[in-house]
């Protein structure tokens, strides 16, 4: 993969601290605003076409794991990046508070439930590594509990991997100021006010726990067969350029090839 893709992606076994990653970066584009739009569209329409070719050829299942503050950006991510897709072949599942029989259960089961099939591409709007945040910030369970679960994870993620998914995992990394500049523009636009809930200025309160979970949980389930990417997400459409990127270097890493009948030589079509 080449370095720019290669710049965000979280090595194992390296001390990884959020500290060192700044929100505001996008030093792998030098050039004017005009070129990077120009760099994202034909990014996006290669993308669309190895969407298309993984379809088609029906043997690999990609996931995507969206996660990232409130604000973070990850609708975004989901309408400019994947626009232009085929719907048929991708599909998002969204993670929100467990549901009643979500919770009888333990809390991989819903999310594996949500995994690709062969040929289908599934972003994951939040994760099973909710149940590494928001339930270690709000302690909805004890810690004995949670911390087994980095251990589950990388397990189930690994398993994954074995039987023919391939992983990303995307972190979007926003600073607290600009933050606080997204809430507001939500409360001052009639058309993004439905966005806001005060709920978010609580969890705001707990930016730090939240910080803290975040870099532990990139630390420690950043793996080869499922690596997590620390996009810096304040300028969206670096951030938009960046995981266009991996993604295309990704799928063209599976080097796929349209499937072609043998016994269809020679047919000719009247
Ligand atoms: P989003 O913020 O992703 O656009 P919502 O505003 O509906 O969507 O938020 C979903 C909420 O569900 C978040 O507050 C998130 O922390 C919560 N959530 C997701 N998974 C869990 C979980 N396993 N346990 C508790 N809360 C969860």
């Amino acid at each position: 993969m080449s370095a720019s893709v290669d710049r965000y992606r979280v090595r194992p076994g390296q001390r990884f601290r959020l500290a060192d990653c700044d929100p505001e970066d996008n030093s792998t584009f030098d050039g004017e605003r005009e070129a990077a739009e120009a760099e994202f569209a034909a990014l996006n329409d290669r993308l669309e076409a190895l969407q298309e070719l993984l379809h088609a050829e029906g043997r690999h299942r990609v996931l995507v794991v969206l996660q990232a503050m409130d604000t973070g950006g990850k609708d975004g991510v989901i309408r400019k990046v994947f626009e232009g897709v085929n719907p048929t072949g991708v599909r998002v599942a969204s993670f929100k508070v467990p549901t009643a029989p979500e919770m009888a259960r333990d809390y991989l089961w819903r999310a594996h439930q949500q995994v690709p099939a062969n040929g289908e591409l599934v972003i994951f709007n939040r994760s099973h590594y909710e149940d590494l945040l928001v339930v270690r910030v709000h302690e909805l369970a004890p810690e004995k509990r949670w911390r087994r679960r980095f251990d589950h994870i990388q397990a189930w993620e690994q398993m994954l991997a074995d039987e023919g998914t391939t992983i990303v995992k995307f972190f979007l990394h926003i600073s607290k100021d600009e933050q606080r500049q997204r809430l507001q523009d939500r409360l001052d636009d009639p058309e993004k006010r439905w966005k806001f809930s005060l709920g978010d200025l609580k969890e705001r309160e707990r930016w730090h726990d939240y910080q803290a979970a975040y870099e532990e949980v990139i630390d420690r389930t950043s793996t080869d067969s499922a690596p997590w990417y620390v996009i810096p997400a304040n300028r969206k459409w670096y951030r938009d350029l960046v995981i266009c990127r991996i993604l295309v270097a990704t799928l063209e890493s599976l080097d796929m090839t349209f499937p072609q009948p043998a016994d269809l030589t020679g047919v000719v079509v009247t």
